[in-house]
Order: C-alpha cells, then structure tokens, then sequence
C-alpha cells in the first residue's frame, strides 16, 4: 500500500474496504443504507459503509450475548491473555496499512496514525498480561465461615467511539473489556468506522471467538442510540461530546446499565517563569497543534506567567507559522480537520471571537492543502489574552486554536487553571518541584502533566472530572469497569 501513496493523496488509488458490520466472526453484507466517509485531505469521498439499523444491533448484541454465556466466560484466563497478546503482534503486523487508513479517515499525518496504531498493540499487550490476575479476596468473618469474593465480567459491554482516535480509543476499551471476560459490540463514529472493522477482524485472526467482539457502523442517533438502550448491555464506555454523553447516560438510566463517560476538556498548559523554555514551547505547540487540535486533551489554554509572556510568545507565534499543513499522507506537521462541519464549526468560534475583538497572533483562517488546493484545512491560530468569561476560554473548539490566558503569579495560574467547566488535563511547566506538585494537588483535573505534555501511557488510569465525565479507562483501574464483585459467605 505505500507504493500507491501518491495516487491515494490524489484520489486515483483506492483501498479494499469492508463495507458491512463485524458481526459474529465476518462481515455482513453491505446494508440498504450506506453512508459516505470522505478523505478530509481531499474533501471527497472515498468509500461506503452501512447504516446499521436497530435490528443490526439486535443481532450484534444477541451474538454477543450467547457467545458470552457458552464461550468466553468459560474460556480460561490464560488463554484470553494469549489472544490478546497474538491481537498485539497482528496489529504491528499490519502497521502501514491501518495507519494508512485511519489517515485517510481521519485526516491525521501518517506518523500519528502509525504512532495511534502502535498504542492500540500496546493496549492489547498490556491487557494480556493482566487476564489471569483478576483475584478475589477472602473475609475473616471467623472460625465457622468460609467467605469470600469473586471477580465476573460484566456481560456484554458497548463502545460508542469518537472520530478523533478511532483505533486507540477502540482499543483502550475493547481490551480491557475483553481481559476481563466481557463479549463487545462497539460502535465507531459515522465519519470514521474502518479501523474498528479491522480491530474486529484482527481479533478474530488472533483466534478469539465468534461473537465476542462485534462491531456495528452507522450514525450516533440510530445504531449508537439504538445500542446504549439495548436491555442487554450490562456496561457503556463512551468517548465523546458532553451532550452526547448526556443523552447517553439518560438512555442507560432506563436499563440501571453501567457508564463510563470520556467526554471534553479544554486544558489548560501552565507555563510558569523559572521553566526550561525551550521543552515548553515544544510542549505547547504539540499540545495544541498535534491531530490538528482534535483532542479531547488538548491544551488549548496557555496560562503563560506575565514575567516572560512576551519573549514566549513571539517564539511560540513565529513556530507555530512556520507548521506545515498537508494531506495526511504526505505527512505534514499538521492535517486536515476531519469534516467540513467541524471545519465551520471551529471556524465559527475564531470568527465569533473576531467580533468581539480578539486579537488573532497568528492564523485565524480557513486554507487547503498548498498541494493541491482541496481538503478542509484550519490555520493553526493563536489568540491573545482573553478573560476568564470568554467562549474561547470556557467551550471546547477541538481544532488548532489555542487561546492565551496571562497569569500575575502561581496562585493567578491556579485560579484561571480552574476557572472552566472541563477537567481532563493539565500541564504544568516549572523547574520548581514544590510549585510544580502543590499545582497538580490544586488543580481539578482527572491527570497532570509536569514538563512534558502528554507523558505517560496506557498504564496510566485516564479520565476526567467536572463537565470532562467520570469513571477511568486505561491502566488497572479500567478494568473495574467491566467486572463486578461476587460476594460468596457460607456457614460450615
Ligand atoms: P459525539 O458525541 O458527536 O460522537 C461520539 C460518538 O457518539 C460517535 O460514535 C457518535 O456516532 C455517537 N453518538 C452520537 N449520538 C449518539 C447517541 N444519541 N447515542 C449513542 N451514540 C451516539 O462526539 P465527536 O464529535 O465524535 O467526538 C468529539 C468529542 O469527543 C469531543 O468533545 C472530545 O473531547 C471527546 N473526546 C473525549 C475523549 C476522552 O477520553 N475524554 C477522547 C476523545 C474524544
């Protein structure tokens, strides 16, 4: 597949891709209603996939269900790890040519999509080794009584991803959630199904069982809806908007079902006087302008100390014209945004901000691929100073914009650090450990960053507080959410 790159930039090329659901080990036939994804490098479609329907989903689910009660939860522990260990090795098996794909999916530049992959074979590694540790305990309820707990997977768990890291976000569910027994149907966003087809598949190549994992494509308001409601699903784990999640927690209110809600953030990056300068501004400008912005991590807010807010940001304005923009697969510093909705979307908010005179450093507009002249490109954009009550302070925008927020003294940070309805993240630079440590105490977010922006890995529990959600994926933690404590207490 690389040596056709050039013709998949220019649209000349195409790639072999499924065109049903995953469901019960193979794909379904193409549905009556298909839906268009498009190469946002291009602005044009590049291929089609089903709608699925409630019905699909009732299929999905049912499979699940079965293969739930008469395989997987009877499968020994050691042998889910050893599946999920071959899934690891068939991701990395397959690197180029799901990188390829999630790039013309999503947008992002190869490097990240190849960078994505390998944290989705990391995920599977990690979780393999954890399938035969998932203890109970015992009680000391005295000499005439045996109890004790055990640990039982949920049953059949749904996954409801965003668009902006299909396969990682794919994966930091489906894994654990298979580690811990549980049978998935998940459900890629509309404008991003195939690399979780291909998980799907890949899975099944690795020899896990038919039915354990599912995967249904279609639209949030008829497949994803239809799935959060299903009677069968004991657990959610959804990625995604705040008012999507909303609607998705009512919906599973209904059925008692379980969630897990991965929703926005508008973090915030600290960059404090006595920092080392250089590591912030790279620090920064990945944080904002890494996958064009379209994270729900980014840190779109520069919480910058007064004392070198002027040298910092003629450096950091001056980098940040200088990024190249691209389509993905040419591999540029940064890609297109993944629909042209969300390109008016965030167009909308600098526009907006605009009017009421915001002063733009750089960037601001809307511009394609300098190659060819297509795709739905925003320039990576820079605001200055804005107050704490400003839309570009407190609404998530989820593109390449980064607005800055000065801050008198460490207490200042702190106050503007906090003053916003998300928690997911925020980065702290300062060459001061106490500062650096009485920061991450002090501020309300679910993970803390100090002098590298985006450290760590899928040891590390993720999630977030306030608007940002609740419950954690990734690391140990993640698997609580798909297993339930039995207790057992007998009289002997
Ligand atoms: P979205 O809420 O529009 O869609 C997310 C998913 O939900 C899609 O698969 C969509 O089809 C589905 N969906 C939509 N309506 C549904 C419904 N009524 N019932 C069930 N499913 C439904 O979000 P998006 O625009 O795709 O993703 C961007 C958002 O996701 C941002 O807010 C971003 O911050 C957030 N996000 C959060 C994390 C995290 O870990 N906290 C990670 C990535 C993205």
């Amino acid at each position: 597949m690389l040596d056709k790159l050039d013709d998949l930039i220019t649209g000349t090329a195409s790639v072999d891709l499924p065109d049903g659901h995953f469901i019960n080990g193979g794909y379904t036939k193409a549905g009556k209603d298909m839906i268009e994804s498009f190469d946002a490098g291009r602005g044009a479609v590049f291929a089609r996939f089903t709608n699925g329907t409630s019905s699909d989903v009732d299929q999905a689910v049912a499979n699940a269900r079965t293969t739930f009660q008469n395989i997987w939860r009877k499968t020994a522990p050691v042998e889910r790890g050893r599946i999920l260990s071959k899934t690891a090795a068939l991701i990395l098996e397959n690197l180029e040519r799901l990188a390829i794909i999630e790039t013309l999916d999503c947008g992002k530049p190869l490097s990240e999509a190849r960078g994505d992959v390998r944290g989705a074979a990391r995920c599977f590694e990690y979780y393999a080794g954890v399938c035969d540790k998932l203890q109970g305990q015992t009680f000391p309820l005295g000499h005439d009584y045996l109890g004790y707990s055990i640990s039982e997977p949920i049953g059949v768990t749904a996954h409801i991803i965003p668009w902006n890291f299909p396969i990682s976000t794919a994966a930091r569910g489906i894994a654990p959630a298979l580690a811990a027994g549980c049978c998935v149907v998940a459900k890629p966003a509309e404008t991003t199904p195939f690399s979780a087809l291909l998980l799907g598949e890949i899975l099944h190549q690795a020899g896990l069982p038919s039915g354990v994992c599912n995967v249904i494509t279609g639209t949030g308001l008829q497949t994803g809806a239809a799935l959060v409601a299903h009677p069968d699903i004991g657990q959610v784990t959804f990625t995604g908007s705040v008012a999507t999640g909303r609607n998705v927690m009512k919906s599973a209110a209904d059925n008692i079902t379980r969630v897990v809600l991965e929703l926005g953030g508008k973090s915030p990056v600290v960059v404090l006087g006595d920092c080392d300068q250089d590591a912030a501004l790279n620090g920064v400008l990945g944080a904002i302008f890494e996958n064009a912005g379209q994270i729900c991590s980014a840190g779109s807010r520069l919480i910058i100390a007064r004392e070198i807010h002027d040298e910092f940001i003629d450096r950091l304005v001056k980098r940040a014209a200088e990024i190249s923009v691209g389509h993905g697969l040419s591999d540029p510093q940064m890609g297109p945004l993944n629909s042209q909705q969300h390109l008016q979307k965030v167009a909308g908010f600098v526009d907006r901000a605009k009017t009421r005179g915001a002063e733009v450093l750089t960037g601001g507009n809307i511009t394609q691929d300098p190659k060819t002249g297509q795709g739905w490109f925003y320039e990576p954009t820079i605001i200055a100073n804005r107050p704490s009550d400003d839309e570009l302070v407190q609404e998530e925008i989820f593109g390449p914009v980064l607005t800055v927020q000065i801050a008198d003294d460490v207490d200042h940070a702190l106050t503007l650090a906090n003053d916003c309805q998300f928690g997911l993240v925020a980065g702290v630079y300062t060459s001061n450990a106490t500062t650096a440590h009485r920061l991450a105490r002090d501020i309300d977010a679910g993970q803390i960053y100090i002098n590298e922006y985006f450290a760590g890995g899928i040891e590390v529990p993720f999630g977030g507080n306030k608007k940002s959600g609740f419950g954690r994926e990734k690391g140990l933690e993640a698997l609580q959410s798909y297993c339930k404590t039995k207790s057992v207490v007998a009289k002997i």
